[in-house]
């Protein structure tokens, strides 16, 4: 990415202005760009009156060319806000920006500007401080920022726009809703056609009508002849309207003619008498309560959706489950990192873990991602330490021999070659199901599966309670029945890992690998001697502190320090049985790779504690996300082998936009990429 160049000036008041260094014109109006904002984005798009009917629509979206300094976005999130508390019907409805930077401003200028915004507009203040700390680092790609209190979903897409526009998928044929994705209203923003031709090229007004759907509006300050002509050639009938400031016309337009008018109903129709679009789902089970099973619940139930999860054991009882998770990138060379799913999953999470760490704050649980950084040693990594270079630090940088040093406390390795992982951080699994469970849509029950049946209308999911289960609602030592118990959905989500084969056939039967992780409790003494962060060679170590609630699960004493060795890795090996030799081999694994550990490791391992878990593989290493072959209700997010907690909220986040008919924050390709069918349309073709 070349990040923006931004220039101070001085306006005619005195006030200091910011301007583009790569097209030297300025970013916003500098009569008054929140004014400005208003009147040309918001009002021109009639959004004050548009958004307020919008429970009808239940999520209406938005495409912006030019983030900028997110002024627009922040006009926009403030009129959203006040039209929530003046009209209740809002409650579960949803906002979605999709915007589009090739030059992002770094965080330090955006931070500039946006404070002298928050001094001329106090109202700002708040959301200004929430789109800081959500901004994303400066890497191609999306990057999904969530304002869940608010039902605010902001995608934004770092790159150029023509080519990130072409990457938005419609989804026609692979989301069971019965109407494409599309967008209700552009802002067109991006600096005088005469300083900056690419956002007013055919490729971008091409793009533009592919997106739009009968009724679609879209507005911009300009009334070149080539925006006019641009938008009337792509199927909308334009308008003049009065400008802002000094500008004395603006144009405001509506699309007529959508590529794909058939497929799409027109805005007349959707009006507060149709107040729920015909195939939105209004209950959903997920089977398997793993970390899938819970992110698709959750984003689901943001959505508004009623969800039941079902398992045969309890939450987190599969390979997810483990004290602890570490969850730290990994690296590609940075030009295929737009359409690396681990990058972007990776980022994503880092940033909903943290949003979650406030959601524990306020319910005084523990946290969910404790954000200690860690140092990858470059035992075998597939990017040279020159390729790191070009990585944003908080992502990715290198440290020197004493700044590693400084940072894992151990001045005896041999640190001259290693990666710092600035938002690297361990989760707790325990403590994300803990706060997803609150949510008030989602509930839990003990159930095996056996049968699913999916019929014209709804999905019949067919299970019991088996003898050593012990239900919500089933005391231990109850005698429980083993009559069936059937549950009806609109669709369901299969999260059931490698055990999904066995509900469906259509989800591929996937490599099973058994995993162990050993840990032990350490002494003070030895605390001095291990390192202070976790750290990443072949395995992973780190040390962490028992929270609340590790206590029961995995015999440890509240508030006493741990250290954690991962994992064993044996392919084809589906028992979970604790076996000594695997601690020996984690031990080993480490020693291995970092000698100078060797002493400070203890080496009674057979006294270690361990937990094993089955992770699930596909050939190719792509998750399974999507709709079922064949199927309109049955939907599957699976095997996502070691990272899980990496990929789960994105793909989750994905799985629920494809449900409901919404842009994912993934391009087409990789959606394909990570389709349950993908290996059957590749035999088709
Ligand atoms: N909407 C912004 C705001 O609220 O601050 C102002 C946008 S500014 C007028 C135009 C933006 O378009 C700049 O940030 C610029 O870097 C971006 N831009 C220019 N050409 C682009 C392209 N081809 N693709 C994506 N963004 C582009």
């Amino acid at each position: 990415m070349t990040p923006a160049k931004i220039v101070w000036q001085t306006d005619d008041t005195g006030n200091s202005v910011p301007v583009s260094g790569e097209f030297g014109d300025v970013y916003f109006s500098h009569v008054d760009g929140l004014a400005e904002s208003r009147h040309v984005f918001l009002n021109g798009n009639q959004l004050p009156e548009r958004l307020a009917i919008l429970a009808a629509y239940q999520c209406f979206t938005i495409a912006e060319l030019g983030f900028g300094t997110g002024l627009n976005l922040l006009a926009l999130w403030q009129l959203w806000r006040q039209l929530r508390t003046t009209h209740p019907e809002l409650i579960t409805s949803r906002l979605h920006l999709i915007t589009t930077e090739k030059h992002p401003i770094p965080l330090v200028d955006l931070t500039q500007i946006l404070t002298l915004w928050g001094q001329r507009a106090p109202e700002l203040t708040t959301l200004i401080g929430q789109l800081l700390a959500a901004y994303p680092p400066l890497i191609s790609g999306c990057h999904r920022l969530n304002f869940i209190s608010d039902n605010f979903t902001v995608d934004i897409w770092l790159g150029d726009a023509a080519e990130s526009l072409a990457k938005l998928d419609t989804q026609l044929d692979s989301h069971s809703s019965n109407q494409p994705a599309h967008i209700d209203a552009w802002f067109l923003d991006g600096f005088a056609p005469s300083c900056n031709q690419s956002l007013w090229a055919d490729s971008i007004f091409a793009q533009v009508q592919r997106l739009s759907h009968l009724g679609t509006t879209a507005a911009t300050y300009s009334c070149a002849g080539v925006v006019k002509r641009g938008l009337q050639d792509s199927g909308f009938e334009i308008k003049k309207v009065a400008g802002f400031g000094r500008k004395r016309d603006m144009l405001t337009a509506v699309m007529k003619l959508a590529k794909d008018n058939a497929s799409v109903s027109s805005e007349v129709n959707k009006s507060k008498e149709s107040p729920i679009l015909p195939n939105r789902p209004t209950h959903i089970v997920a089977i398997g309560a793993g970390i899938a099973g819970l992110m698709s619940a959750w984003s689901l139930a943001n959505r508004g959706i009623k969800v039941t999860m079902l398992d045969k054991d309890a939450p987190l009882s599969g390979a997810s489950g483990n004290p602890r998770a570490l969850l730290a990138p990994k690296m590609t060379p940075i030009h295929h990192v737009d359409e690396h799913l681990h990058t972007i999953g990776y980022l994503y999470s880092s940033r909903f873990y943290r949003y979650l760490n406030q959601q524990a704050a306020i319910h005084a649980t523990p946290p969910i991602l404790e954000p200690t950084g860690a140092l990858e040693i470059l035992v075998k990594s597939n990017v040279s330490v020159e390729e790191i270079a070009d990585y944003p630090y908080e992502m990715a940088t290198t440290l020197t021999t004493a700044q590693a040093e400084e940072i894992t406390g151990l001045s005896t390795l041999d640190l001259s070659t290693n990666l710092y992982l600035p938002q690297s951080g361990l989760v707790n699994p325990q403590a994300i199901k803990n706060i997803i469970l609150m949510h008030p849509l989602i509930t839990f029950q003990q159930l095996a599966v056996t049968h699913i049946d999916e019929t014209e209308n709804n999905v019949r999911i067919i299970g019991h309670i088996d003898n050593d289960m012990q239900g919500n609602d089933i005391k231990k030592n109850d005698t429980v029945t083993l009559d069936a118990i059937t549950l009806d959905a609109d669709s369901v989500v299969i999260c059931a890992a490698y055990e999904g084969h066995k509900l469906d056939s259509r989800i591929a039967k996937c490599r099973t690998i058994r995993g162990q992780l050993s840990w032990f409790t350490t002494t003070t003494e030895q605390q001095t001697h291990l390192p202070k962060i976790p750290l990443k060679y072949s395995g992973y170590c780190a040390p962490f502190l028992a929270q609340k609630g590790d206590a029961e699960l995995n015999t440890m004493v509240e508030g006493q320090a741990q250290f954690l060795l991962g994992a064993s890795f044996l392919d084809a090996d589906t028992d979970t049985g604790i076996r000594p030799q695997e601690n020996q081999q984690n031990r080993e694994k480490l020693i291995t790779d970092i000698p100078e550990l060797d002493s400070s490791l203890p080496t009674d391992t057979d006294n270690w504690q361990a937990r094993a878990g089955i992770r699930t593989q596909t050939i190719d290493y792509h998750p399974l996300v999507g709709l079922l072959a064949d199927s309109k209700r049955l939907w599957t997010l699976s095997a996502m082998g070691a990272k899980g907690y990496a990929l789960a909220p994105l793909c989750a986040e994905t799985l629920a936009d494809m449900m409901l008919g919404s842009f994912s924050p993934l391009s087409a390709a990789m959606i394909a990429k990570i389709s349950p069918n993908r290996a059957r349309v590749h035999a088709l073709k």
